[in-house]
């Protein structure tokens, strides 16, 4: 696939001017006038200003999405208006996918490559792929008792807070603002103050192109103080949240304590890759597993962190594997040779080098990596050499807690049993991936494991039309597919008497 070149000149002098928030169709200040910065991860250089939403602004926001809920140029759209209307948006992002690509890696530090090919491309074509179902979304006829018609329909429910992260900053939006748009709602959308720009500019474009009816799209920069006013928020009737585990607890404390709002959680994982002895190509499995683990500098959370490795493909798995790791080229994100970019925050890079340390001490044998690259010592920027961890106990911290970073640790399995009992050993249940040339053996065990996700033969498979989502505290929910369009409808059942 050819890649357009940056923009890194446009995106020069977009950076100039200070952002603001996007509340009923304007642009505006925060209500208190706070900023806080944007910080490029590859050299530490400021990027530019973002207004600092708090409560006041988040209240803001909800009465301009609550307006444009009841508002009739909305409401009132038909439904192929409404599919024209997602398609439009898809076309925006196309249209500025080089733009928005180079937003992204200045912001985020992943390379310029992987924001082109990997999460530009699906921004846009989510927006289609909701647009599609907004006519096929059917309620039930009942089969009650005589004397009675029961029929079931699915209606938007109201205005939604989309809070998302940093690692996939324009498309883990773009995932929710599509189904919640198509089914008729209006959005505040809260992206991670370490990533806000491409929603910024997204917006930007939106409005530009007059697509949306003012107050239906709106987006408040900032951080826990607006968060937790969404969480909180009595206007507000349905939230979806993609982040850590300990956030999205906080999330729906919020919603509890508040008005009950509709939760759904995206959170952390800690996900196992079983490797099995009876595997013919064990080249192939290294070479895709690497790939599904350290790629997007290791900041997925679905990537496979525990690598279960049967004990007697163990040390032939090790050989492969710890060059792949010491051959990755770790710069400028923009130059096509590099292979991984800056880790996405000065915390978040402090938080994986303690976990690094945390494994030598807690006995893993280092393997590779285990520091930072020398190029983060030439420009100060957040980069670290991929560490792999040998000899690992499912016990130790390393195992048990999400690194969210590129750290590996290889355990070493005797039987199928045992296998299993490790994977699952783990309070997150996000995905899980099995690989056996054994076709019982893979349903087996791909049962087995307790993960909203199990790839068998090739970690990492994503498609629109597969639910994705976690199990036990990796979270509430599936996106994606049909199962995100009951997540932003509410279901009525509705009686007729006849006789
Ligand atoms: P985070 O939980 O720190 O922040 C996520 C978002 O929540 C940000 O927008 C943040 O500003 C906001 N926030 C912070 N405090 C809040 C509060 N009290 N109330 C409401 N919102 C608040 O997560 P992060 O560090 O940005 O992202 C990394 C985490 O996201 C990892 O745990 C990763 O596994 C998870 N993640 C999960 C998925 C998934 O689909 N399951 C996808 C990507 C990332």
């Amino acid at each position: 696939m050819s890649i357009e070149p940056a923009k890194l000149d446009w995106a020069k002098n977009w950076l100039k001017t200070s952002k603001s928030l996007f509340i009923g169709g304007e642009w505006t200040s925060s209500q208190s006038g706070k900023t806080f910065s944007s910080i490029n991860p590859t050299n530490r250089e400021k990027l530019t200003e973002l207004a600092q939403a708090g409560k006041i602004d988040v209240d803001l926001a909800v009465i301009a999405a609550r307006k444009a809920f009841e508002n009739s140029d909305w409401k009132n759209l038909t439904r192929r208006q409404r599919a024209e209307t997602l398609n439009k948006i898809a076309q925006l992002i196309r249209e500025h996918r080089a733009e928005l690509a180079t937003l992204e890696t200045l912001d985020n530090g992943k390379t310029y490559k992987e924001s082109f090919i990997d999460d530009l491309p699906e921004s846009a074509d989510v927006f289609d792929y909701y647009a599609a179902w907004i006519d096929k979304v059917y309620g039930d006829s009942v089969p009650v008792e005589k004397g009675f018609i029961n029929f079931t329909q699915h209606e938007p429910i109201g205005v939604c807070a989309l809070i998302v992260p940093w690692n996939f900053p324009l498309l883990l939006a773009c995932w929710k603002i599509a189904p919640a748009l198509a089914m008729g709602n209006t959005v505040i959308v809260k992206p991670s103050p370490f990533t806000s720009l491409t929603l910024v500019r997204l917006c930007e474009i939106i409005q530009e192109a007059k697509v949306l009816p003012k107050g239906v799209l709106n987006l408040v920069t900032g951080d826990l103080e607006a968060g937790e006013a969404l969480s909180r928020h009595l206007g507000i009737n349905k939230i979806s949240f993609t982040g850590s585990t300990v956030v999205g607890k906080k999330v729906a404390e919020g919603a509890s304590v508040s008005n009950l709002k509709r939760v759904s959680l995206e959170l952390g994982g800690k996900s196992p890759n079983i490797i099995f002895d009876d595997v013919k190509d064990l080249d192939a499995v290294v070479a895709r597993s690497f790939q599904a683990m350290f790629s997007h500098k290791a900041e997925k959370c679905s990537e496979p962190t525990r690598f279960i490795i049967h004990e007697a493909i163990y040390d032939a798995f090790v050989a492969k594997i710890v060059p792949k790791a010491q051959a990755v080229l770790c710069g400028d994100p923009f130059s096509p040779e590099t292979d991984q970019g800056a880790q996405a925050h000065e915390a978040h890079f402090n938080k994986i080098l303690n976990y690094i340390e945390l494994g030598k001490k807690e006995g893993a044998t280092l393997l590779a990596g285990g520091k930072v690259d020398p190029i983060a010592e030439e420009n100060g920027g957040f980069f670290i050499r991929p560490t792999i961890f040998g000899d690992v106990k499912n016990s130790m911290r390393i195992a048990q807690e999400e690194i969210f970073g590129p750290v590996l640790c290889l355990i070493k399995f005797k039987n199928e049993a045992e296998a299993v009992q490790i994977a699952n050993d783990t309070h997150y249940g996000l995905a899980a991936g099995v690989y056996t040339d054994d076709a019982k053996r893979a349903h087996r065990v791909a049962t087995q494991l307790d993960a909203g996700m199990v790839f068998v033969n090739h970690y990492g498979c994503y498609d629109f039309a597969s639910p994705f989502g976690g199990v036990k505290q990796s979270g509430w929910g599936k996106e994606m597919a049909r199962n995100s369009l009951e997540e932003y409808t509410k279901l009525k059942s509705i009686w007729v008497r006849y006789s």
